[in-house]
């Protein structure tokens, strides 16, 4: 079995919210997909170690917000990288609530859905949580983000507790001497023995000597989301 053929399979990219109480939390999915449309009902896969899975259990109603093309890394890594356990990943965003009162995302993204939970099925690490439409709105026009924009031309990473997560990234060993630095948002290191040529960072070049407006390969965050290992 070549399980490299689930590659082949096209996703979009979206940020879900959810509220529990008065307190809200969002999330990246990629599997967000609509099952039927009399009535409008659509479906989202989501880790069950996730905040948001709490989240949606508690309150029975989730949000999505569909991603831009151009929607930034950094917005993503905010979302995807960041557990609502340890910081409000809402917090300082530009957010409007939908009719039942769940954030969404104006800015970066072509339209919002808000669905009640009709059904919740078990799926092993994962609940798939199928609901029932009871508002959405197109922002703007243009093209969504797909999965694979997101990680062959943005060079995105994947967390661990996405459903279609491959363990393959190796860190780099560390040259001897000069420290290698963490990105807090997606785990990317920064090796000095390696540099990042890509970008023009010769190998062997410090940390300390990254220009200031070197940000992380993967995420896009900037020096200031760095920390030494
Ligand atoms: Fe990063």
């Amino acid at each position: 079995m070549d399980t490299k053929a689930l590659h082949t399979i096209s996703y979009g990219l979206y940020i879900v919210t959810a509220k529990k109480g008065e307190r809200f939390n969002g999330q990246v999915a990629n599997t967000v997909f609509q099952i039927s449309s009399t009535p409008p009902t659509v479906a989202v896969s989501i880790n069950k170690q996730n905040l948001t899975h709490e989240f949606i259990t508690a309150g029975k109603i989730f949000a999505v917000s569909v991603l831009a093309k151009e929607a930034p890394l950094s917005l993503i890594g905010r979302f995807g990288f960041k557990s609502g356990r340890e910081v409000d990943k809402l917090a300082g965003l530009n957010y409007k609530l939908t009719g039942k009162g769940l954030p969404y995302i104006p800015e970066e993204t072509l339209a919002y859905l808000e669905a009640e939970v009709v059904q919740t099925v078990d799926a092993g690490t994962h609940s798939i949580f199928i609901g029932s439409l009871t508002d959405a709105a197109v922002l703007r026009r243009g093209e969504p983000m797909t999965y694979a924009y997101y990680h062959q031309i943005k060079r995105g990473t994947t967390p661990k507790t996405a459903p279609t997560f491959v363990a393959s990234h190796v860190e780099p060993l560390s040259g001897a001497g000069t420290p290698r630095y963490r990105c807090t948002i997606c785990n990317y290191i920064y090796d000095p023995a390696q540099g990042d040529p890509e970008r023009g960072i010769a190998p062997g070049t410090p940390y300390e000597d990254l220009p200031g407006n070197w940000v992380c390969p993967i995420c896009g965050a900037g020096k200031e989301a760095f920390e030494k290992v």
